[in-house]
């Protein structure tokens, strides 16, 4: 099926004069452009403002480009070997400056002649009182030339293509060669009427053109503008679609809270319940018996107290004669998750059992066949627990803990799992920053717990150098003497895993010279230890056998001992701030004043130093992921990267806030008004997001 409904657009690349089909094949394979179509969508990401000419004695020292109208008054080829270079000596009526070329030195001097008069763009730079630019882009002075006297867009290209000489200029002259063929027809605007007139935004041909060659600030901005409202509004439009259509999803109907919820309620609750937990509990139990499936997100900081919920309605599903589930993202949690709730069941006649990667062999093929058949009726697990292979009798409630863990493809797995998919509750502990809730979980309903069970004390939160550690683990020691259980955690990243590990064992080493074992017991968690080693090691943490931690961050989700009080975090400047939250979130669980410590070297970045203060002045779990949107981008925000939802060509979940709740808006507003598209102003609404590329992703999570 082709990918446009113009069969201009559809016109393949390597067609147009200049490409051909070598480079044509490099354009797909790089930057995905297969057709013209996609090489308009191939839209600037900044632009040049060849407009404003400075004068060289008003340079900037900043590192700022200029752009300078200058006489060439002497050409040099000065140097030998890898210092070879042309410098072209020049000066307008105010100063003098040096060009340099240290690549393409041949074309240059064949290109450049004394006397002429040329635009020169590029970053001056300040040397023992000569002022030079480098690989400046050079272009003949010509006052008629309109390129000269405009925005000049620059496009995103990569290193490849530039190695064969396929550049941002290449791409802006291919993009001109089309564009005075384009037809208003050929891209009909898809947004209806009305909410351009009440949005004001250009229509959409005006606005590919302009965005590719704007005459002047107000074009460029007003075409982008456009272009964002745009694509946000198609996101909008499908993110609220699949949700209204999902509402048509049958669900399975519990009539009653059944007997083990009461029967549980009333005689085993280890604790009185927040409102905030009641509330959500209520909430999920309404889902439960509309006859529509439940896809509730439950969102609440660390320490919450999620997990309690999520038993409780995993009861609800058994009540009703239906299986139950509990998937986590690692086996450690999963473990305890499976350790924490056995206790808890242990006088109710049901039966529990946990499925990993690491169950094998008979007990395995004995728990697949007991869900199959029926007779087990909880199951908790991890990623195990989405294959294929995993067969349920009658899934009733599937509970998916740590959710951003998960990709949107694994939270779709669970739908298969029976005939009428079973309801789902997906919980985080990474609060989700107002544009997220918009986008990536906008097909969910939320529910909230804001405020943490009474009784917790306070985190004291603070930042001490390396200088400081000896005094950090005194304070450790005054607390284990106390009967407290610490973490020191070290980070540890990909890129540098060696590194990391070498690190975290000579962090061990340190810590035990510090705590002698004969008198301290050390725990030690990694991911290059065996899951078992893992497990042992993490148990006797929990259970209390050992009083120091230390680990990397696979202890950062999700476990939970009440009697841990002090995290220390080495190297801190090298963690998200999620993370950082996330790791803190170990400690104040129990009753005792908690403490974290953020480790750092002298030196810190810009945004490390921005990001252990904000941990050290702030505890609201929401503030600081709207922080981190802030400081990261949402691309590489945890769980958004996998679910591939956030993938904006133009729009910026962060810089864009705005234009997204306008978009919204209006998305809801037609929906509202015309919930099938079937009026005619919604004609082209509607085809367009027939075809659009990013459909077949929502239909995978409805
Ligand atoms: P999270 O939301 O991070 O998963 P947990 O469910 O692990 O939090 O709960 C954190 C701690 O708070 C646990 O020790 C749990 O037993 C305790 N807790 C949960 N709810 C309550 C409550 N209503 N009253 C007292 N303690 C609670
Ligand atoms: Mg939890």
């Amino acid at each position: 099926m082709s990918k446009y409904t113009s069969t201009f657009l559809n016109t393949p690349i390597e067609y147009l004069k200049g490409v051909g089909p070598q480079k044509g094949d490099l354009l797909r394979k790089e930057l995905g452009i297969f057709c013209y179509g996609d090489l308009l969508l191939h839209f600037p990401f900044r632009y040049v403002d060849k407009t404003q000419i400075t004068k060289i004695k008003d340079f900037p020292t900043n590192g700022e480009a200029v752009q300078c109208v200058v006489r060439i008054m002497q050409i040099d080829i000065v140097g030998e070997g890898f210092k070879k270079r042309l410098v072209a000596s020049a000066k307008d009526d105010t100063g003098e400056i040096e060009l340099i070329w240290f690549q393409g030195i041949t074309w240059v001097s064949k290109n450049l002649q004394i006397g002429d008069v040329v635009v020169v763009y590029g970053k001056p730079q300040l040397f023992m009182n000569t002022i030079s630019i480098t690989h400046p882009e050079v272009d003949k002075w010509n006052l008629q030339a309109p390129s000269q006297q405009a925005f000049e867009p620059v496009y995103s290209c990569t290193e490849k293509l530039k190695a064969r000489s396929i550049t941002s200029k290449s791409l802006m002259q291919f993009v001109r060669a089309i564009l005075p063929q384009l037809q208003e027809l050929d891209v009909p605007d898809m947004i209806p009427n009305a909410v351009l007139l009440h949005q004001q935004l250009m229509p959409r041909y005006f606005a590919i053109k302009e965005v590719h060659w704007p005459q002047n600030l107000k074009q460029q901005q007003q075409s982008t503008y456009r272009l964002k409202f745009e694509e946000l509004f198609i996101q909008q439009m499908n993110i609220c679609k699949t949700k209204r259509n999902r509402s048509n999803t049958l669900g399975l109907v519990f009539g009653q809270v059944g007997n083990i919820f009461t029967e549980f309620y009333n005689h085993y609750l280890p604790f009185a319940l927040t409102d905030d937990q009641k509330k959500v509990i209520k909430e999920i139990r309404r889902d439960t018996t509309t006859g529509l499936q439940m896809n509730r997100l439950l969102q609440g900081d660390v320490g919450s107290g999620k997990t309690i919920v999520a038993l409780l309605s995993l009861l609800i599903a058994i009540g009703n004669g239906y299986q139950a589930c509990l998937i986590a993202p690692t086996e450690t949690l999963a473990q305890q998750h499976f350790v924490g709730m056995k206790e808890l069941l242990k006088d109710l006649p049901i039966e529990i059992k946990i499925l990993t990667g690491s169950i094998k062999g008979k007990e395995r093929k004995t728990i697949l066949a007991d869900l199959e058949s029926g007779t087990l009726q909880l199951i908790i697990g991890t990623h195990a627990l989405m294959e294929d292979k995993v067969v349920f009798k009658n899934l009733g409630m599937a509970v998916i803990d740590e959710q951003h863990k998960f990709g949107v493809a694994q939270r779709a797995s669970i739908w298969r799992k029976n005939t009428t998919p079973p309801h789902i509750l997906v919980m985080t502990a990474t609060p989700i920053p107002r544009t997220l809730a918009m986008t990536t979980y906008g097909d969910l309903d939320v529910s909230t717990i804001e405020h943490l069970p009474a009784g917790r004390k306070p985190i004291t939160t603070v930042h001490r150098t390396d200088a400081h550690r000896l005094k950090v683990f005194e304070f450790v020691k005054e607390q284990v003497h106390k009967g407290r259980q610490v973490y020191i955690v070290y980070p540890l990243i990909e890129e540098s895993e060696k590194l990391d590990y070498e690190n975290l064992m000579q962090g061990y080493e340190q810590v035990k010279s510090f705590f002698p074992e004969y008198q301290y017991k050390l725990s030690m968690v990694h991911g290059r230890q065996t899951a078992q080693e893992r497990e042992i090691n993490m148990k006797r943490f929990i259970e209390g056998d050992t009083q120091i931690m230390v680990a990397t961050t696979v202890i950062e989700v999700g476990v939970n001992v009440p009697n841990a009080s002090v995290m220390v975090i080495e190297s801190a400047e090298r963690f998200g701030l999620t993370q950082l939250h996330q790791l803190r979130g170990r400690v104040g669980r129990g009753s005792e004043h908690s403490y974290c410590i953020l480790l750092t070297g002298n030196k810190i970045s810009k945004d490390g130093k921005e990001r252990i203060h904000t941990m050290v002045t702030e505890i609201n779990g929401f503030k600081i992921a709207e922080k981190d949107l802030q400081l990261r981008g949402p691309g590489d925000l945890s769980g958004t990267q996998q679910s591939g939802i956030v993938e904006l060509k133009i729009a910026d979940l962060v810089a864009d806030v705005a234009i997204l709740e306008k978009a919204r808006e209006s998305a809801i507003a037609i929906l509202d008004d015309d919930p099938n598209l079937q009026k005619d102003e919604n004609y082209f609404l509607r085809s367009y997001l027939e075809k659009d590329v990013m459909r077949s992703v929502w239909q995978k999570i409805s």
